[in-house]
């Protein structure tokens, strides 16, 4: 078999370690094998599938220094933020063992039979959701730990009861096989089938290829580009048994800056952007890559200290070469087109960030801007006055997430803005920025495409299990033979409607 080297972004030179290049045969396999235990998987209790996830959180934590050390090697992302996100890894899992006991994501629902009805009898009728079967989980490159093969994707497939095939992301191989090797000893301990969990590695694209269109496959998580994850769910959608392809591929996450907070918090508003635009060197799909701003002395102080902070920006590493050199082909056409102010770092080392600005009407005219550019960059729009917001909100791409910074005064205006944003975004920030998600029961993580190819969903929160379920109705099925959560006496103790209450 054909193995392939982690490559360590900082030095741009081979790690130790080789990786198998698998193919569509080992697809196959781990497929068929996982099919096999699906139906098994499916039918465990809540319970038991809580204990595993507990049981990958402790062997990850057991693990945790040998996987942050791997991971900064494969990422160049520093210790501090690895051993943070190791900890958000952990504690998705074991939020998702909390969703899986709670049952709230079974949505019972039970219509009592009325045989005396006219002047037909109505059935007894009681739905709930189960697992769709198989899934295959993209791990992304900019979270190696969080999103990738332990991460949100698995971990709330898993509490689904479906079986995971990863498709490791070759930034991070090694990590990759560190993680899957704590989920197998968690399968060993909980005396689980090990074709619960499979992970995949190659640097080809036949591989992703053949993991989405293997008709064992029942859904797809992936969070990457616009470019790969749309080619990806258009193969999802052309196989003969079509899938849901839970695709995050991008945002603009546009920002509102409103007159009356900007006259009082110029400076702060400007050290907060300019932190969250460079933070990860600007690869996260929650980057502030749009700020809209009205023209004003305010205004002009935060666009000073928004220049100066830029020029005193250190360089930082990107995750890839591949990412560096989109990022820096990008963003060098763009600072060519007219239109188009442009400040930016000299670093010594690493990528340069950069602010550009613009005006309200030069922006109009040019929709390709809001195209997501992963790195270290960001827009300011300069708006003649307020009032130009409201139009411009209505001219945005589907995005992740949108803010609005407003004070008391600035009330009126932000009312109005908000049911715009609605239609934009998948979540709405108040006076703070949408950079950091938190893991939590409401949180959305998702919106209009190209944020989300699937609007109606989230892959981060307590919510993101319901992309691995479907829901099926049992008509006059007696009550010996009903899962457990659909019995009359409701031996799991599941939340469940009766008769619309
Ligand atoms: P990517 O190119 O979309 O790759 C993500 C995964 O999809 C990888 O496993 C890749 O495998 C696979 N893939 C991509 N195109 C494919 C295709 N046509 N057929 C089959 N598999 C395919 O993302 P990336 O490598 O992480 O970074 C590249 C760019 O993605 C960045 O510059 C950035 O623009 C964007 N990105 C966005 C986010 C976000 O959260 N919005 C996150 C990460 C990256 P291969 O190794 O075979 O390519």
């Amino acid at each position: 078999m054909h193995t392939f080297h982690a490559v360590n972004p900082a030095t741009e030179r081979p790690l130790s370690g080789e990786f198998p290049e698998h193919g569509a045969k080992e697809v196959d396999l781990a497929a068929m094998a996982a099919s096999e235990v699906a139906k098994a998987f499916r039918q465990t209790t809540p319970a038991q599938r809580s204990s595993l996830l507990h049981a990958i959180a402790d062997a990850l934590e057991s693990a945790r220094d040998t996987i942050v050390a791997r991971a900064e090697l494969e990422s160049a992302l520093p210790n501090a933020r690895l051993n943070g996100e190791l900890s958000r890894t952990t504690a998705q899992l074991r939020l998702f063992a909390d969703v899986a006991v709670g049952g709230l994501w079974q949505e019972a629902i039970f219509d009592s039979a009325n045989p005396d009805r006219q002047p037909l009898p109505k059935p007894d009728i009681r739905r709930h959701n189960i697992a769709l079967g198989p899934v295959a989980v993209f791990g992304a490159s900019n979270f190696p730990l969080a999103f990738s093969t332990a991460g949100g994707d698995t971990a709330s497939a898993l509490a689904a009861g479906c079986p995971v095939i990863v498709k490791g992301h070759p930034a991070h191989p090694g990590t990759s096989e560190i993680v899957a090797q704590c989920i197998a000893k968690a399968l060993e301990q909980e005396q689980l089938p090990q074709a619960i969990f499979t992970l995949l590695q190659g640097t080809s694209h036949e591989l992703g290829q053949a993991v989405v269109t293997h008709p064992s496959i029942k859904a797809v998580g992936f969070t990457g580009s616009i470019h790969g994850g749309r080619a990806l769910f258009d193969l999802a959608q052309q196989r003969p048994e079509p899938i849901p392809f839970f695709g995050e591929l991008g945002a603009s996450n546009p920002v509102f800056i409103l007159p009356q907070r900007m006259d009082n918090q110029a400076e702060s508003l400007a050290e907060e952007y300019l932190m969250s635009m460079n933070m990860g060197c600007g690869q996260f799909c929650t980057k502030p890559a749009v700020v809209f701003i009205t023209q004003g002395d305010a205004s002009e102080r935060f666009l000073q200290a928004m220049r100066e902070g830029i020029k005193a920006q250190t360089g930082q590493t990107m995750l890839t070469s591949g990412i560096k050199s989109n990022y820096l082909t990008q963003s060098q056409r763009r600072a060519q087109q007219s239109g188009l102010t442009q400040t930016q770092s000299s670093p010594e080392s690493g990528v340069p960030s950069i602010l550009f600005e613009t005006t309200s009407e030069i922006w109009r005219n040019n929709p390709q801007w809001q195209e997501e550019i992963f790195g270290p960059q960001s827009i300011v729009v300069v708006c003649q006055e307020s009032e130009e917001m409201i139009s411009l909100s209505q001219s945005l791409a589907g995005s992740l997430t949108a803010t609005i910074h407003a004070d008391a005064d600035d009330y009126p205006l932000a009312k109005r803005l908000l049911p715009e944003l609605e239609e934009v975004a998948g979540r709405i920030v108040f006076n703070g920025w949408p950079t950091g998600v938190e893991v939590s029961y409401a949180m959305v993580h998702g919106g209009p495409y190209p944020a989300s190819t699937m609007p109606a969903s989230t892959s981060v929160g307590a919510e993101a299990i319901k992309r691995w379920l479907r829901p099926v109705a049992y008509q006059s099925v007696p009550d010996a033979l009903l899962p457990c959560s659909l019995q009359q006496d409701n031996p799991l103790n599941v939340r469940c409607s009766v008769d619309g209450k």
